[in-house]
């Protein structure tokens, strides 16, 4: 799956999901988040991303790690 990291926190550019074919991609209050399990890996989202907060989740730097935690708990809650 890919994921968004800290960049997107209080960004919100939303242009990634105009370009998600499955619109797996959710606003939270302060950033975006992508859906583990309905993400398809087609990797459209991450070259428009304005801050560069999209990665394959393998890819994402360390520093944007803690933001992972975030995503979880966004998702544990729907
Ligand atoms: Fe959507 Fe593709 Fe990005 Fe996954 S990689 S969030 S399916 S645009």
């Amino acid at each position: 799956t890919y994921v968004i990291g800290e960049p997107c926190v209080d960004v919100t550019d939303r242009s990634c999901i105009e370009e998600c074919p499955v619109d797996c991609i959710y606003e939270g209050a302060r950033a975006l988040y992508i859906h583990p399990d309905e993400c398809v890996d087609c990797g459209a989202c991450e070259p428009v991303c304005p801050v560069e907060a999209i990665y394959y989740e393998d890819d994402l730097p360390e520093a944007w790690r803690p933001h992972l935690a975030d995503n979880e708990a966004f998702f544990a809650q729907t």
